[in-house]
């Protein structure tokens, strides 16, 4: 079901964004465009003639996209599968290899300052630090001695630490973890400056998840995923400046009519990616509404891979367009 007039850059299923015609079914005309235009600078950023490609789609919720050369290529979770999977480096990359399952429902991955993957769990209630052999060490359980919520989504700072987000899905949510009341009294972002060392950066936040830094560490975007606690913050994300490894107060970079924003990236130039209800979003840092990668079904999460391509996790799928470089 190629479309002659989309030029096909990556191997897979190339979808038209509204028009999903589901693996193996053809598409009754030409495929909806799947890059919404809302501003003429996001041309700069993705063709807007460019086309989606399908590289799996039997997940259950697949979340936490990190590309991974050590690992093989894209490794991603699937939270209630269970498991951590990596897909191939390659246009056509097949089928998926298990990095671990049963992995405590685990969710967002990023890499540390040295390639390894740390990874959030949402039933260990923990984050965790794959080492070369395999074996994991953990790198934050705890708060003032009570359990961690369910960790959803790390970054790595600019101060080398690793910052994670701590919302409560994965111990309310039936099939994402075990159910527990909280022993945190708030969903924090913290950091991590060394294993076992946790410090809390802002609790202002109803429901924290994603978390991306600008590219010179001077701003924090977080995903506010919640019915916020604090008027200006619901369904929105937020921007904190970064003075002297503390956050400042936050602005709100964009609010949300629809639905609530979850994984964020931002890329080189500082545009902020977020994976929204009717997908991939991007902002220009001052907070202009750009356009948008439409999926078929809401996006989770995105990871930027190697040639300019961006992988979006959305639902049961993995998805790749490739961006200008
Ligand atoms: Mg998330």
């Amino acid at each position: 079901m190629l479309h002659p007039h989309r030029r096909t850059v990556l191997g897979g299923l190339i979808l038209g964004g509204a028009a999903l015609a589901g693996a193996g079914r053809a598409a009754a005309g030409p495929a909806a465009p799947v890059v919404r235009v809302d501003d003429p600078r996001l041309a700069a950023i993705v063709d807007p003639e460019a086309g989606l490609a399908t590289l799996y789609a039997e997940g259950r919720w697949c979340e936490g996209p990190c590309w991974a050369p050590a690992l093989g290529g894209l490794v991603f979770s699937d939270v209630k599968a269970d498991r951590i999977l990596v897909l191939g480096p390659g246009p056509a990359p097949g089928r998926p290899a298990t990095v671990r399952a049963p992995a405590h429902n685990a969710n967002g991955n990023t890499l540390d300052g040295q390639g390894r993957l740390v990874t959030c769990e949402h039933r260990g209630r923990r984050v965790v630090r794959r080492e070369a052999d395999g074996g994991l060490t953990v790198l934050a359980d705890a708060y003032d001695g009570r359990k961690l919520n369910s960790p959803n989504d790390a970054v790595l700072g600019p101060d080398g630490a690793i910052w994670f987000t701590d919302p409560v899905y994965g111990i309310t949510e039936p099939e994402e973890g075990i159910q527990a009341e909280p022993e945190q009294a708030a969903r924090r972002v913290y950091r991590i400056p060394e294993p076992g060392r946790v410090e809390a950066m802002t609790d202002v936040l109803d429901q924290p998840n994603g978390l991306a830094f600008a590219p010179d560490g001077r701003t924090l975007y977080v995903s506010e995923s919640g019915a916020s606690l604090n008027p200006e913050g619901g369904r929105a994300i937020l921007a904190f400046p970064v003075e002297d490894g503390r956050l400042g107060r936050h602005r709100v970079l964009a609010e949300l009519e629809a639905g609530v924003p979850d994984g964020l990236k931002v890329d080189a130039r500082g545009h902020v990616f977020a994976a929204c209800i009717d997908g991939v979003r991007i902002y220009h840092p001052d907070g202009t509404p750009l356009g948008r990668i439409a999926t078929p079904v809401t996006a989770a999460n995105m990871a930027f891979g190697a040639k300019g391509r961006l992988y979006i996790a959305a639902s049961h799928a993995i998805h790749a367009i490739d961006l200008k470089a």
